[in-house]
């Protein structure tokens, strides 16, 4: 029985997600766009400028349902 709750805390589903990371190569700060409220977000550790990317995260269940369906 336990086997499989093993298994599923190992292979949690991930997407590629839109993210911002930080411009600054000696940083890796980064952050997901769903925190961001803002078009050009700062770096919360060094203050630099962000860039929009993709990254594969897992998937991070949202806790009010009305923002699910686009
Ligand atoms: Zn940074």
């Amino acid at each position: 029985m336990y086997y499989s709750r093993k298994r599923l805390l190992e292979e949690l589903p991930q997407e590629n997600t839109t993210v911002w990371s930080c411009s600054n190569e000696k940083c890796n700060g980064w952050m997901r766009d769903n925190f961001v409220f803002s078009d050009q977000p700062i770096c919360v550790q060094c203050h630099s400028l962000m860039v929009k990317g993709e990254k594969m995260l897992s998937i991070v269940v949202n806790t009010s349902p009305s923002q699910t369906r686009g």
